[in-house]
């Protein structure tokens, strides 16, 4: 039977799409060259240059993240080049086994991840790459398996103590219009993003953010490209997409950035950490009774976009989704080696208090259903939370 009620989409991604930004994607087919639609276009490339913060160059690819991250490796690199993954979990290995996959030597910074990369190991293996072979370092901004985050401006630092030219290559996918990221300001040579998390869009395009330094080392790369080609792609108007503009995600992408300007990025950024905070407290509180705890052990690391919670064990994160999905709430799966370990409650995009409270209070069901141990009253936890910070 079809589900009554509205569907509560708590997975990390893609994400809600407002009812505005739906309705600006049901646009009738136009000619992507006209001056009307390119007009829009243009605007639409400055305003996500203004999310990105950044001036320097935007590429765009119809496909979903790993498009970019795949565009990203294919332009900047020759074959046998060296680049540093900091390892932060699925998606950090994810990447890195692309990369390899492209011809790259891929050098793995190693991390527990429930605690997150160690920096001093990082400055330490920069500091032992005295030949300056490492050509970039890969590093996932939030990692949506785990639920935790890297600390960018430190990672910036280390390079720059260390006199390493190596590049900053960034995963914004699920942080980007939801935690805090500054392209330019944070010395990012490659920013990676896409439109179906904090964008609040379907799934459709991706992007790299582009600085000048690495345009550079774009000029000496010699991996296979076309579709994905950067000098392909400065030789066309649109300075983007090889082929067909996904013309409905422009309609959409500039309602989009009007939702995201009007709002403001400061306040945006303050809406997701009280939003998640209650996710938190909530987690927080059932994990009293020997119950489901948060994945991430390192408070200060833990994800204002997506929240990872690990089962108590000899208990199935698959069943507590099924569970819930009975109630029309869909929860994130573990993913990777956490596959029925952990469960995971995205927090991101369009999102507001009663949401998040309703998929607490449907987990919290599911977890009484199912015989998990728990504190009960973790909503209450959120509620009292929500109530003290009320804006
Ligand atoms: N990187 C991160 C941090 C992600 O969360 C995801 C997807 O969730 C990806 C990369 C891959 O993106 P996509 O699934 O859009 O190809």
């Amino acid at each position: 039977m079809t589900p009554r009620g509205r569907h509560f989409f708590a997975n990390p991604g893609p994400t809600n799409i407002p009812d505005s930004v739906l309705q600006a994607i049901a646009h009738h087919t136009v000619d992507f060259n006209g001056p009307d639609f390119l007009e829009i276009y243009d605007a639409c490339i400055a305003g996500l240059k203004r999310v990105l913060r950044t001036k320097q160059h935007l590429f765009m690819y119809t496909g979903s993240g790993h498009a970019a991250w795949e565009a990203t490796l294919a332009n900047l690199f020759s074959p046998g080049d060296r680049i540093l993954v900091i390892e932060t979990g699925h998606f950090s290995e994810s990447w890195g086994s692309m990369a390899r996959d492209l011809g790259l030597q891929v050098q793995s910074l190693p991390a527990d991840w429930r605690r997150g990369v160690d920096y001093g190991a990082l400055s330490a293996a920069l500091a032992d790459d005295r030949a300056h072979a490492i050509k970039a370092i890969g590093a996932v901004h939030n990692e949506t398996s785990t639920g935790m985050t890297l600390d960018l401006p430190r990672i910036r630092a280390a390079l720059d103590a260390a006199g390493h030219p190596a590049l900053l290559m960034a995963d914004t996918i699920s942080s980007l219009g939801s935690i805090d990221f500054r392209m330019d300001e944070w010395g990012v040579d490659a920013a990676v993003g896409g439109s179906q998390k904090g964008l609040m869009l379907p799934v459709g395009f991706s992007f790299t953010g582009v600085s000048e330094k690495a345009m550079a080392a774009h000029a000496k790369s010699t991996l296979p490209k076309h579709y994905f080609g950067w000098t392909q792609m400065l030789a066309r108007r649109h300075r983007s997409f090889i082929g067909t503009v996904p013309i409905a995600l422009f309609y959409g992408l500039r309602e989009s950035l009007r939702l995201i300007e009007e709002e403001g990025l400061e306040n945006i950024l303050a809406r997701h950490h009280r939003l998640a905070e209650a996710v938190r407290r909530c987690v927080r509180h059932w994990s009293g009774n020997n119950g489901p705890q948060l994945f991430g052990l390192a408070p200060e690391r833990l994800s204002d976009s997506v929240t990872s919670i690990l089962m108590p064990e000899g208990h199935d994160a698959e069943s507590l989704r099924r569970r819930v999905a009975t109630m029309n709430v869909a929860l994130g799966g573990g993913l990777g080696r956490l596959g029925g370990k952990v469960f995971r409650i995205g927090h991101l995009g369009d999102l507001n208090e009663p949401m998040v409270l309703g998929t607490l209070g449907a987990t919290e069901i599911g977890l009484k259903l199912e015989g998990i141990p728990h504190a009960a009253g973790g909503v209450d936890a959120a509620m009292a939370y929500l109530a003290e910070t009320a804006p």
